[in-house]
Protein backbone atom coordinates (compact mmCIF):
# COMPACT_ATOMS: atom_id res chain seq x y z
CA UNK A 1 0.00 0.00 0.00
CA UNK A 2 2.56 2.37 1.07
CA UNK A 3 4.39 1.34 -2.84
CA UNK A 4 1.01 2.37 -4.06
CA UNK A 5 1.02 5.84 -2.47
CA UNK A 6 4.61 6.26 -2.95
CA UNK A 7 4.08 5.56 -6.82
CA UNK A 8 1.34 8.21 -7.11
CA UNK A 9 2.72 10.53 -4.95
CA UNK A 10 5.99 11.06 -7.14
CA UNK A 11 3.80 10.74 -10.42
CA UNK A 12 1.84 13.85 -8.57
CA UNK A 13 5.05 15.12 -7.85
CA UNK A 14 6.57 14.99 -11.09
CA UNK A 15 3.35 16.41 -13.21
CA UNK A 16 4.09 19.84 -11.27
CA UNK A 17 7.98 19.86 -11.27
CA UNK A 18 8.88 18.23 -14.14
CA UNK A 19 10.46 21.40 -16.12
CA UNK A 20 8.50 22.72 -19.11
CA UNK A 21 9.87 24.90 -22.05
CA UNK A 22 10.08 28.19 -21.34
CA UNK A 23 8.69 28.52 -24.82
CA UNK A 24 5.80 26.91 -25.28
CA UNK A 25 5.30 25.51 -21.79
CA UNK A 26 5.29 21.53 -23.01
CA UNK A 27 7.32 18.92 -21.18
CA UNK A 28 10.93 18.78 -21.39
CA UNK A 29 12.38 15.33 -22.25
CA UNK A 30 15.61 16.23 -20.72
CA UNK A 31 15.40 18.01 -17.81
CA UNK A 32 18.68 19.72 -17.96
CA UNK A 33 17.61 21.90 -20.46
CA UNK A 34 15.27 24.55 -20.49
CA UNK A 35 13.95 25.24 -24.09
CA UNK A 36 12.53 22.33 -26.11
CA UNK A 37 14.16 20.61 -30.04
CA UNK A 38 10.54 21.73 -31.39
CA UNK A 39 10.96 25.18 -30.73
CA UNK A 40 14.82 25.36 -31.13
CA UNK A 41 14.56 23.48 -34.42
CA UNK A 42 11.84 26.08 -35.91
CA UNK A 43 14.45 28.80 -35.55
CA UNK A 44 14.97 30.27 -39.14
CA UNK A 45 18.29 30.45 -40.57
CA UNK A 46 18.72 33.30 -42.90
CA UNK A 47 19.68 32.07 -46.22
CA UNK A 48 23.75 32.35 -46.49
CA UNK A 49 24.00 34.62 -49.61
CA UNK A 50 21.44 36.98 -47.56
CA UNK A 51 23.87 37.14 -45.29
CA UNK A 52 26.18 38.43 -46.66
CA UNK A 53 24.69 40.53 -48.48
CA UNK A 54 23.71 42.76 -45.71
CA UNK A 55 25.49 46.57 -45.67
CA UNK A 56 29.11 45.64 -44.48
CA UNK A 57 30.67 47.76 -41.85
CA UNK A 58 33.67 49.39 -42.80
CA UNK A 59 36.20 47.38 -40.87
CA UNK A 60 34.64 44.59 -41.13
CA UNK A 61 35.54 41.73 -44.01
CA UNK A 62 32.40 39.97 -43.79
CA UNK A 63 29.11 39.91 -41.22
CA UNK A 64 27.12 36.26 -41.19
CA UNK A 65 23.98 36.43 -39.18
CA UNK A 66 22.68 32.82 -38.33
CA UNK A 67 18.67 33.72 -37.61
CA UNK A 68 16.25 35.99 -38.50
CA UNK A 69 15.33 38.06 -35.63
CA UNK A 70 11.85 37.20 -35.41
CA UNK A 71 9.33 36.33 -32.45
CA UNK A 72 10.75 32.81 -31.80
CA UNK A 73 13.88 34.52 -31.38
CA UNK A 74 13.31 36.35 -28.63
CA UNK A 75 11.12 34.30 -26.96
CA UNK A 76 14.55 32.08 -27.03
CA UNK A 77 17.09 34.75 -26.24
CA UNK A 78 14.78 36.17 -23.10
CA UNK A 79 15.34 33.65 -20.01
CA UNK A 80 18.97 34.09 -21.69
CA UNK A 81 18.62 37.88 -20.96
CA UNK A 82 16.90 38.22 -18.26
CA UNK A 83 16.03 35.58 -16.56
CA UNK A 84 20.00 34.11 -16.36
CA UNK A 85 19.58 30.88 -18.25
CA UNK A 86 23.04 30.57 -19.24
CA UNK A 87 23.03 27.35 -21.05
CA UNK A 88 20.60 28.90 -23.93
CA UNK A 89 23.52 30.90 -24.67
CA UNK A 90 25.42 27.78 -24.62
CA UNK A 91 23.25 25.88 -26.72
CA UNK A 92 22.55 28.82 -29.25
CA UNK A 93 26.06 28.91 -30.32
CA UNK A 94 26.24 24.84 -30.90
CA UNK A 95 23.34 25.53 -32.90
CA UNK A 96 24.59 28.56 -34.61
CA UNK A 97 28.09 26.37 -35.90
CA UNK A 98 26.09 23.91 -37.91
CA UNK A 99 25.23 27.02 -40.25
CA UNK A 100 29.00 28.44 -40.36
CA UNK A 101 31.11 27.66 -42.85
CA UNK A 102 34.63 27.94 -42.43
CA UNK A 103 36.59 25.84 -45.03
CA UNK A 104 38.63 28.54 -46.13
CA UNK A 105 40.11 29.48 -42.61
CA UNK A 106 43.20 28.63 -41.00
CA UNK A 107 41.44 27.79 -38.00
CA UNK A 108 45.14 27.38 -35.95
CA UNK A 109 45.75 30.92 -36.02
CA UNK A 110 41.47 31.86 -35.40
CA UNK A 111 40.20 32.91 -32.40
CA UNK A 112 36.27 33.70 -31.76
CA UNK A 113 36.28 36.91 -29.30
CA UNK A 114 33.19 37.89 -27.80
CA UNK A 115 32.08 41.48 -27.99
CA UNK A 116 32.74 42.27 -24.47
CA UNK A 117 31.29 44.41 -21.73
CA UNK A 118 31.99 46.97 -20.17
CA UNK A 119 33.21 45.70 -16.40
CA UNK A 120 30.81 47.53 -14.90
CA UNK A 121 27.95 46.13 -16.67
CA UNK A 122 29.70 42.67 -16.50
CA UNK A 123 29.59 43.26 -13.21
CA UNK A 124 25.87 43.67 -12.60
CA UNK A 125 25.01 41.23 -15.19
CA UNK A 126 27.23 38.44 -14.10
CA UNK A 127 28.15 37.20 -16.95
CA UNK A 128 28.28 38.18 -20.99
CA UNK A 129 26.06 36.66 -23.58
CA UNK A 130 28.24 37.10 -26.31
CA UNK A 131 30.55 34.86 -23.96
CA UNK A 132 28.19 32.25 -24.18
CA UNK A 133 27.21 32.26 -27.23
CA UNK A 134 31.07 31.76 -28.44
CA UNK A 135 31.32 28.44 -25.79
CA UNK A 136 29.08 27.23 -28.01
CA UNK A 137 30.66 27.88 -31.17
CA UNK A 138 33.82 26.94 -29.55
CA UNK A 139 33.01 23.58 -29.08
CA UNK A 140 31.65 22.64 -32.50
CA UNK A 141 33.96 24.83 -34.67
CA UNK A 142 37.25 24.50 -32.78
CA UNK A 143 38.38 27.96 -32.80
CA UNK A 144 39.52 28.85 -29.28
CA UNK A 145 37.53 31.74 -27.31
CA UNK A 146 40.09 35.00 -26.55
CA UNK A 147 38.59 37.17 -24.43
CA UNK A 148 42.10 38.37 -23.74
CA UNK A 149 42.50 40.83 -26.76
CA UNK A 150 39.58 43.59 -26.80
CA UNK A 151 38.14 45.41 -23.85
CA UNK A 152 35.51 47.51 -23.66
CA UNK A 153 36.66 51.35 -22.04
CA UNK A 154 33.82 53.10 -22.42
CA UNK A 155 30.31 52.23 -20.44
CA UNK A 156 28.23 53.25 -23.90
CA UNK A 157 23.89 54.03 -22.81
CA UNK A 158 22.08 51.53 -24.34
CA UNK A 159 21.31 51.94 -28.17
CA UNK A 160 17.98 50.97 -28.54
CA UNK A 161 16.66 54.14 -28.94
CA UNK A 162 19.51 55.72 -30.93
CA UNK A 163 18.86 56.07 -34.92
CA UNK A 164 21.98 54.77 -36.76
CA UNK A 165 24.31 58.07 -36.59
CA UNK A 166 23.82 58.31 -32.81
CA UNK A 167 25.07 54.98 -32.02
CA UNK A 168 28.01 54.93 -34.33
CA UNK A 169 29.09 58.02 -32.06
CA UNK A 170 27.89 56.25 -28.80
CA UNK A 171 30.68 53.53 -29.90
CA UNK A 172 33.28 55.62 -30.71
CA UNK A 173 36.16 55.06 -28.85
CA UNK A 174 34.11 52.12 -26.63
CA UNK A 175 36.69 49.63 -27.23
CA UNK A 176 40.44 49.28 -26.45
CA UNK A 177 43.02 46.59 -27.49
CA UNK A 178 43.10 43.90 -24.53
CA UNK A 179 46.23 43.32 -22.44
CA UNK A 180 46.46 39.89 -23.97
CA UNK A 181 46.62 40.56 -27.19
CA UNK A 182 49.60 39.07 -29.70
CA UNK A 183 49.24 40.36 -33.44
CA UNK A 184 51.65 37.64 -34.39
CA UNK A 185 49.68 34.46 -33.12
CA UNK A 186 46.27 35.84 -34.92
CA UNK A 187 45.76 36.16 -38.60
CA UNK A 188 41.94 36.02 -38.49
CA UNK A 189 39.37 37.31 -35.62
CA UNK A 190 35.30 35.89 -35.85
CA UNK A 191 33.76 38.90 -33.80
CA UNK A 192 30.93 37.21 -31.66
CA UNK A 193 27.33 39.01 -30.94
CA UNK A 194 23.92 38.15 -30.30
CA UNK A 195 22.12 40.63 -32.47
CA UNK A 196 23.33 42.84 -35.64
CA UNK A 197 21.30 46.07 -36.03
CA UNK A 198 22.97 48.67 -37.61
CA UNK A 199 26.77 47.33 -37.39
CA UNK A 200 27.92 50.11 -35.12
CA UNK A 201 29.30 48.11 -31.99
CA UNK A 202 30.74 45.23 -33.98
CA UNK A 203 32.28 47.86 -36.21
CA UNK A 204 33.91 49.76 -33.41
CA UNK A 205 35.38 46.54 -31.82
CA UNK A 206 36.79 45.86 -35.49
CA UNK A 207 38.22 49.30 -35.94
CA UNK A 208 40.96 48.39 -32.90
CA UNK A 209 41.83 45.23 -34.33
CA UNK A 210 42.40 46.34 -37.51
CA UNK A 211 44.48 49.26 -36.36
CA UNK A 212 46.56 47.26 -34.10
CA UNK A 213 47.13 44.85 -37.24
CA UNK A 214 44.59 41.89 -37.64
CA UNK A 215 43.95 41.39 -41.59
CA UNK A 216 41.26 39.49 -41.15
CA UNK A 217 37.89 40.03 -38.85
CA UNK A 218 34.99 38.27 -39.15
CA UNK A 219 31.78 38.74 -37.60
CA UNK A 220 29.10 36.22 -36.52
CA UNK A 221 25.86 37.21 -34.90
CA UNK A 222 22.95 34.79 -33.32
CA UNK A 223 20.50 37.12 -35.32
CA UNK A 224 19.93 39.53 -37.70
CA UNK A 225 17.32 42.04 -37.66
CA UNK A 226 15.86 42.67 -40.98
ZN1 LIG B 1 9.18 24.46 -26.71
Amino acid sequence: MKNVFSDVHNGFLSLFFTPLCLVCDKRLENPKSVICDDCWNKLQPIPYEKSLNKDLPENLDDVISVFVFDELFQKIVHPLKYQGKRSIGVELGVRMSGYLRLENIDKSSAVLTPIPLHPIKMRERGYNQSDLISTGLEKVLEVPVDTGILRRIKNTQTQTKLNANERKENMESAFGIGKYFNRDRIETVFLVDDVFTTGSTMNAAAKVLRENGIRKIIGITAAAAE
